[in-house]
């Protein structure tokens, strides 16, 4: 009787761990919903002169309307 038990145990212990390996295989597909919600609220810009990426509302544009990331990249023209 002692045997049937540990035979039992062992089982439930299989059951449980495959049981474990099957959730991990079905949450593995699911992306985390940070990356579709992340988006970026403004559009990002380079520098006509230096080429720093910056927000398109934080660059100053010229008369041809190419971003800039101050007014003496600006004044410098683009490179
Ligand atoms: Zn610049």
């Amino acid at each position: 009787m002692k045997y049937l038990l540990v035979i039992a145990v062992v089982g439930v212990v299989l059951w449980l761990m495959f049981g474990r390996q099957r959730g991990r295989g079905q949450g593995k597909p699911s992306v985390p919903p940070k990356a579709d919600t992340r988006q970026l609220p403004v559009q990002i810009v380079a520098c006509a002169h230096c080429g720093l990426n910056l927000p398109q509302t934080d660059a100053l544009q010229d008369a041809a309307e190419r971003p800039f990331c101050s007014e003496a990249h600006r004044a410098a023209g683009p490179r």
